[in-house]
């Protein structure tokens, strides 16, 4: 067997690797680059039988999760190349994409299923469910030619699914090779949890008289359960927008809020209702109905009330705003980035709590998996400091891009 990374071998995101056996060859992971100039055909990694003009020889794409760093190109797959992923990953990709213009709907011909090997000419590929920001993620284990190699995906211990990591080392100990993503191999601070998110969010809601705006993914369904259970212990109702209802029930788990639930309401922004008149259908809407909450009465009891607010949200909710904490629960660089939210919210007198945790594992959570697999290799990916990796991680072997290696 053999394995090389298209893209991702010195970068995060954009993240593309092949592996091929006696002639079977798939791709794991199409996705976009975090950084693209250009249009996207030209971010296309040069893979035969990928694209358009497909020609047979590819076998299968799998796809690890559903985040647009790993298959924001998956759309351009050409047609009769047979995709695989999780079936909430993939249901949940296609619902977000009505309200996120950026994001094009796939089809996948095949789900994984935690734990079931799959068949795919000489090469047998067993998913594992992992931790992630990410809902429905995958490591991968791909064995073929007597031998195995491990992808990560993307991982961490600090979400609702912590015990999964150790699963996946236990039954990948030993691997020739470990692809291993390395997104904050940097750094060694001390990593609060989802149960931290959640203890923190709860306790600045009890010493606010007005309302929560919760600033997170719609996409980050740990995330969701954790504001949904830090407005609960604080009796207050949480509000979710269309596209959080939407995305909440492509889950398909009944232990993911849900838009009629009792403590959850749906608020439909203005620029949401304009996509859905736009678009004509009404399905979404009419299902959310009896849970709807309008303008007067979150101005009217704004205490009671936990919203999930976009910044195109705020002047529709000015009427609501007294008294109200801003609760920043996403990467802070985005803030950071975003000088007139931050001029909006001061303008509005609404104070900003931080309370996030990262979808990533950290430098002490990789080396601990990494340290329980005991890989005969590691090969770093999904990372811009692959040299840090060797002073952290044993038996270290960093490849460039387009670079192949016998497994
Ligand atoms: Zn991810
Ligand atoms: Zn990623």
């Amino acid at each position: 067997m053999r394995v090389r990374i298209l893209r991702g071998a010195t970068q995060v995101g954009g993240s593309c690797v092949e592996v091929e056996q006696s002639g079977t060859r798939i791709v794991i992971d199409v996705g976009l680059p975090l950084e693209r100039p250009g249009a996207y055909r030209d971010l296309l990694p040069d893979v035969p039988g990928l694209w358009a003009t497909a020609d047979g020889s590819l076998h299968a794409v799998l796809l690890s999760h559903t985040h647009p760093d790993h298959c924001g190109l998956a759309d351009l797959v050409a047609p009769d190349v047979p995709v695989y992923c999780g079936a909430a990953a993939e249901r949940i990709w296609n619902s977000a994409s009505f309200y996120v213009p950026r994001m094009t709907p796939f089809a996948a011909s095949g789900h994984f299923r935690h734990a079931v090997p799959l068949t795919l000419g000489h090469l047998r590929v067993t998913p594992w469910l992992v931790d992630h920001s990410g809902y429905d993620a995958y490591s991968l284990l791909i064995e073929g030619g007597g031998r195995r190699l491990l992808y990560s995906g993307d991982i961490r211990a600090t979400g609702r699914k912590p015990r999964t990591l150790e699963a996946v080392a236990t039954a990948c100990r030993g691997v020739d090779a470990l692809l291993l993503e390395g997104t904050r191999i940097r750094n060694d601070a001390i990593e609060n949890t989802e149960g931290d998110v959640e203890t923190d969010v709860a306790r600045a809601l009890r010493a606010t008289c007005g309302m929560g705006l919760a600033f997170y993914s719609a996409m980050n369904i740990d995330r969701l359960v954790s504001l949904y259970r830090a407005a609960r212990r604080a009796d207050r109702t949480f509000v979710m927008d269309l596209y959080t209802a939407a995305v909440a029930h492509a889950t398909g788990n009944p232990r993911v809020p849900q838009a009629d639930w009792d403590g959850v309401r749906v608020y439909l922004p203005n620029n949401q209702k304009r996509r859905v008149i736009a678009s004509g259908d009404f399905t979404a809407v009419n299902a959310v109905r009896p849970s709807r909450v309008f303008i007067d009465e979150l101005a009217e009891r704004p205490e009671a009330f936990v919203m999930t607010t976009r910044t195109s949200m705020l002047p529709e909710l000015r009427t609501a705003l007294g008294g109200a904490i801003a609760i920043w629960s996403m990467w802070d660089g985005y803030l950071d980035r975003d000088p007139r939210l931050t001029s909006t919210l001061r303008s509005y007198g609404v104070p900003v709590l931080h309370a996030h945790t990262s979808g990533h594992a950290s430098r002490s959570t990789l080396q601990r998996f990494a340290a329980q697999i005991a890989p005969r290799r590691v090969i770093p990916i999904h990372t811009d400091s692959p040299s840090v990796f060797a002073s952290a991680i044993d038996n270290v072997e960093p490849h460039g891009d387009g670079d192949w290696t016998c497994v």
